[in-house]
């Protein structure tokens, strides 16, 4: 059902396992736009929300307390992260 616009480029998917490192060209125009949910804004900011692992959690093996980070994405015009619900009114 998708109609294709004659710029559209097949993407070849590399196999599991194979080529690392080497990029598959997605075309940022194929993407679909992701906007802020609080004021539609599509330009955001990369931010990084960070986390600590406890020395006693049974997942860390590495009996000290672990920072990990994920990247998350920050609308430039209201502030809401990414994927995030305006808060209603308090
Ligand atoms: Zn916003």
């Amino acid at each position: 059902m998708k109609h294709n616009k004659n710029k559209a480029i097949p993407i070849p998917v590399p196999a599991i396992g194979g080529f690392p490192g080497q990029q598959v060209p997605f075309d940022i125009s194929e993407a679909q736009p992701k906007g802020c949910l609080g004021c539609g804004s599509g330009l955001f900011n990369l931010a990084y929300r960070v986390g600590k692992i406890s020395a006693m959690a049974p997942m860390n093996k590495t009996g000290q307390d672990v920072m990990i980070k994920t990247e998350t994405f920050i609308c430039l015009h209201c502030g809401l992260e990414i994927g995030k619900e305006p808060e209603s009114k308090q």
